[in-house]
């Protein structure tokens, strides 16, 4: 089959290109390289199964393809909220651009979209049935409610069109080829533990996170993909949850570093607790995150060492 990957060049995209490839399919690799990066995807440009258009999808564009995993979304905070107008059009326009050439061509689509349409949740764990908690106001809108309006064109366009459609709700993800400017949690404690500064714990350290290993998901997502006649949405996650404090420990540890604490102020509307029930996931999908914490951490901590120059 021939496969787009919207936002091809991050660090998810990179990793399900790298999958999709592998499993014997043609990959186009579409990316503006906002917040992606070709050294994501040298590896891949030798293979004669892929190719790369550096394109952004606010704009139409038409391709003969057969799947399409539209990824294409800034997605951490640092970078979400640096130019918010554009990362609200990006959602929006995105999907209306990526289900209008799925509509065309009749291929399958999926939207990545997250754990974020939860919002500041009130329902713990969450599962699929809760419509969340968010404003509508605030810093993070822009990328929550983009993603909510990019579910709704989903199921408008499968409703009113006929598209066949998949939706995921991908929680907090970790891996290899994560931006190292990106401000997340994990590249941000695990950059500072390898260069010995302050861990920087925002708030107390008492909100909680579910990480997920980026092969997990990947596997999750393409079995999402290829579910007959599941629309979803899934979330997508690990469901084992820890606070900020104890994971900041826990890589203080890790990477045997003798790096401090430094307690910094809480981002507004940052949720307080955040782990996906993932009981759908496991019924229909049959699937579940098989990689320990500790083993994901070692994997990704060894890639950080790479790219600060450490061996
Ligand atoms: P990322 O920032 O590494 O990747 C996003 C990619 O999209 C980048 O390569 C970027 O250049 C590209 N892009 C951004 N705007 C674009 C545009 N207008 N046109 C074309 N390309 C554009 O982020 P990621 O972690 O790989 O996330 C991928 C997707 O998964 C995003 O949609 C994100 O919302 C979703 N997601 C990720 C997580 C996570 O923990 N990583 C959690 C929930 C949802
Ligand atoms: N966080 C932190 N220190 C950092 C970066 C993040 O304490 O240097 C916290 C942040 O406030 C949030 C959690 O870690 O509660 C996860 O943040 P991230 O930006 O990785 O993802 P998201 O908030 O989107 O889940």
């Amino acid at each position: 089959m021939r496969v787009l990957v919207t936002g091809g060049a991050g660090f998810l995209g990179s990793h399900l290109c790298e999958r999709l490839l592998n499993d014997g399919h043609e990959v186009v690799c579409l990316d503006n390289f906002f917040t992606g990066s070709k050294r994501n995807i040298r590896h891949l440009q030798d293979s004669r199964n892929f190719e790369l258009i550096r394109h952004d999808i606010t704009q139409p564009i038409l391709l003969e393809v057969d799947r399409i995993y539209n990824l294409a979304c800034p997605a951490s905070p640092i970078h979400y909220q640096y130019n918010p107008v554009k990362t609200t059009k990006t959602s929006v326009m995105g999907a209306i651009n990526m289900l209008g050439l799925a509509k065309r061509v009749k291929a399958r689509i999926l939207q990545a979209s997250t754990s974020e349409i939860y919002g500041d949740p009130q329902v713990h764990p969450q599962v699929e049935s809760y419509w969340g908690n968010v404003n509508t106001l605030g810093p993070r809108s822009c990328y929550d409610e983009g993603k909510r309006v990019a579910e709704t064109l989903m199921m408008d366009y499968h409703r009113q069109n006929n598209v066949d459609i998949r939706i995921i709700r991908i929680f907090n993800t970790y891996g290899p080829r994560m931006a190292k400017n990106d401000g997340r949690v994990v590249s941000n404690f695990i950059l500072q533990a390898l260069k010995g500064e302050d861990i920087t714990v925002y708030g107390k350290g008492e909100q909680t996170r579910s990480f997920c290993f980026v092969s997990d998901l990947i596997e999750g997502m393409v079995r999402m993909m290829n579910a007959p006649n599941f629309i979803g949405p899934v979330n997508l996650g690990n469901p084992t949850e820890t606070t900020i404090l104890e994971f900041a420990e826990r890589i203080i540890e890790l990477t045997g570093s003798k790096s401090k604490i430094k307690y910094e102020p809480l981002p507004a509307d940052d949720p307080q607790q955040r782990r996906p029930d993932i009981t759908l996931a496991r019924t229909v999908l049959d699937w579940e995150p098989t990689v320990p914490l500790q083993e994901g951490l070692l994997q990704t901590v060894e890639y950080f060492r790479s790219v600060l120059g450490m061996g």
